[in-house]
């Protein structure tokens, strides 16, 4: 008999096993994969910490939250600045002086918001309703078009009138010449991978892989007296209200005989033609210096049954029937939801952190 169930072994799981842990509980954690660390898992291939499900750059303001994952992992100084291809044309991003020069030739902060006041008037937004005219109040029509447009709708499946605009407000503009991707404080890459940090979090902690939760849930169940679900919450209820929406996600990755493909980490290709929204060359989150390199072209999809779900899409319709699903997760008395999936939020490893911490102060009195 176990005081906590921890239904899935990624960041939320972990840091609530901790510290449950730490408070004395016995908690035994389960997921339905057979390796620890949820999305953030990394695979060694050729000496390179590999991000099987997509890049993942910890960043966040949180000062709580990075001295936490600094008890678990030593992070290095990677700082995010992914490189935009349009058709061959280079871009510096997130938005900024340097971008602003390429694409108009601007060489001052002043200009630079002239040019982009002029396309939002030109544009006629007043109050931005939807992401396109979010996106071209903060930038202007042409870095839109070139930059936004194409990327988001192979990353969303769906046109950028149609998705909120909150999306795009994630993604900074700045007058500055600064190519640092995250307004963080804080911000790196743990050294030896994610997962290593996440086994450090479980150390001592009971762990079961390839173990499904919702297939033998009465036995699991009856093992714990209350359980931590991390899980998506409709399928928690069987998908008896409809499904919620989700973005998957697909990669080719490869092993490449050159040290150096793109001398970058990230490269977005943000035409709407090319397939993949990105690809990724791994080694340059730890500055790598193996003679191989290994790259993932990233493709997008809409999440079917039996999909890894990724991305929830938090537009009005998935938010009303998420909140029916709430409704009845309040009912279940013994369990917790949490986590991007748990909760169907978009959010980032240190928001999933924070959101863990914050409910363990509440649950474990
Ligand atoms: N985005 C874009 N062009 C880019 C990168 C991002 O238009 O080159 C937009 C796109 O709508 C995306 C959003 O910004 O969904 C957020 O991007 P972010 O990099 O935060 O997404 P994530 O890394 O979580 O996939």
């Amino acid at each position: 008999m176990y005081d906590y169930l921890v239904v899935g072994a990624g960041l939320y799981g972990a840091v609530f096993a901790r510290e449950a842990t730490k408070k004395g509980k016995k908690v035994l954690v389960i997921d339905k994969r057979n390796h620890i660390a949820g999305n953030v898992h990394c695979e060694e291939i050729e000496g390179i910490n590999v991000h099987k499900y997509g890049a993942h750059i910890f960043h966040t303001n949180n000062k709580e939250v990075w001295n936490y994952v600094n008890k678990f992992a030593e992070f290095n100084r990677f700082t995010n600045s992914p490189v935009a291809n349009y058709k061959g044309e280079l871009y510096s991003l997130p938005f900024n002086m340097y971008t602003f020069n390429k694409m108009w030739g601007v060489t001052t902060p002043k200009e630079a918001a002239e040019k982009i006041e002029e396309q939002k008037k030109a544009a006629g937004i007043t109050e931005p309703k939807n992401l396109e005219e979010q996106a071209i109040s903060l930038v202007g029509t042409d870095i839109y078009e070139k930059l936004i447009k194409g990327y988001t709708q192979k990353q969303w499946g769906r046109a950028c009138t149609e998705l909120p605009s909150f999306i795009i407000k994630r993604l900074p503009v700045r007058l500055t010449f600064d190519n640092n991707y995250f307004n963080a404080l804080y911000q790196g890459i743990p050294m030896g991978g994610y997962t290593k940090m996440v086994e450090n979090m479980l150390e001592g902690i009971e762990v079961r892989l390839g173990e499904d939760y919702l297939e033998k849930k009465a036995e699991y169940d009856g093992m714990a007296d209350k359980v931590i679900y991390t899980g998506a919450i409709d399928a928690y209820f069987d998908y008896q209200l409809g499904t919620l929406e989700y973005r998957s996600v697909r990669f080719e990755t490869e092993v490449l005989d050159m040290p150096n493909f793109q001398g970058n980490a990230a490269v977005n290709y943000t035409d709407a033609e090319t397939p993949y929204t990105r690809i990724i060359e791994h080694k340059w989150f730890e500055f790598g210096t193996q003679e191989k390199t290994v790259i993932s072209k990233e493709y997008s999809s809409e999440w079917k049954k039996g999909d890894e779900p990724y991305y929830p899409v938090n537009d009005e319709k998935n938010g009303n029937l998420y909140a029916q699903y709430k409704e009845l997760a309040d009912k279940e008395d013994k369990v917790i939801f949490g986590g991007r999936l748990g909760e169907y939020k978009y959010y980032d490893m240190d928001a999933v952190i924070a959101s863990a911490l914050d409910m363990c102060k509440k649950e474990l009195v």
